[in-house]
């Protein structure tokens, strides 16, 4: 698939659609607590999206059969909500949505502890949002997007944690998966150049342990293959000329450009 630069007007779409995932996301965690089930977590979330006219982009994509995946401690990505499965103190849960508005995506996932977690889990959240931070100030005019994959792995590699072998970020507008596909690792400098209407799910996943994982028989939920606990963090960041503006998140920080 070609890759496809959006226009301002195309823009401001996706940024209406990311707007609403990240309320979706700020109140899915607001939630989160000990005795709240990963099942209860969807149904608020599918009720904020379909109230905004909106469409979860998950539900029924290849079968899946909720608007949230709910990747719980060794769980990296996937996971599927359930009522009966009901988070516990020291837990994390990985929350990833996708919502289509006016014909276009936003994708978006946080990791949230469940009441105090251990102080390694902690550091692992750290990590991986860190990771996500930095690769997003790569956003910009003229960086290559090896450069974002680059300070992914730099801040990953120092941490002693490991990359989710085999999965990667992608681009994404009125696709919920469009070129390029972006690598949680790679050489600075190299790689496709960074252009203003290029629109990225940047998303590093982190393992405590080794990279490995394996997909359980449920055929969706992708845990570690030592049991250690994993983490995803993910924002739909537009490359603008004055730099990245992440569409995602409700509060501008000084990492992100736009509105264009
Ligand atoms: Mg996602
Ligand atoms: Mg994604």
């Amino acid at each position: 698939m070609a890759v496809s630069l959006k226009n301002a007007a195309e823009l401001q779409k996706m940024y209406r659609a990311g707007q609403l995932l990240a309320r979706v996301l700020d109140a899915v965690e607001a939630a989160v607590k000990p005795g709240v089930s990963t099942g209860q977590l969807d149904a608020m979330a599918q009720e904020m999206i379909e109230a905004a006219g909106a469409r979860g982009a998950f539900k029924g994509y290849h079968g899946f059969p909720a608007v949230l995946c709910t990747s719980v401690n060794e769980a990296v990505v996937h996971g599927i909500p359930s009522m009966d499965q009901v988070l516990q103190q020291g837990d994390v849960v990985s929350v990833d949505c996708g919502v289509i508005l006016e014909g276009f995506f936003a994708d978006s996932a946080r990791t949230i502890p469940v009441g105090e977690v251990d102080p390694e889990v902690k550091r692992l959240l750290e990590v991986t949002s860190t990771a996500l931070e930095k690769a997003i100030a790569q956003c910009k005019p003229g960086g290559r997007l090896g450069n974002v994959g680059a300070a992914i792995g730099k801040v990953v590699g120092r941490s002693g944690f490991s990359l989710t072998e085999g999965y990667c970020g992608h681009g994404i507008g009125r696709q919920l998966h469009e070129d390029p596909a972006v690598p949680n690792e790679g050489r600075a400098g190299r790689g496709r150049r960074l252009q203003p209407g290029l629109v990225l799910a940047i998303e590093p996943m982190v393992n405590m342990g080794t990279g490995a994982s394996k997909t359980l028989s449920d055929g969706w939920t992708v845990v570690t293959r030592d049991g250690r606990y994993a983490a995803h963090f993910e924002h739909t960041v537009a490359i603008t000329p004055k730099g990245p503006w992440v569409l995602t998140q409700t509060a501008q920080t000084l990492t992100s450009g736009g509105p264009v």
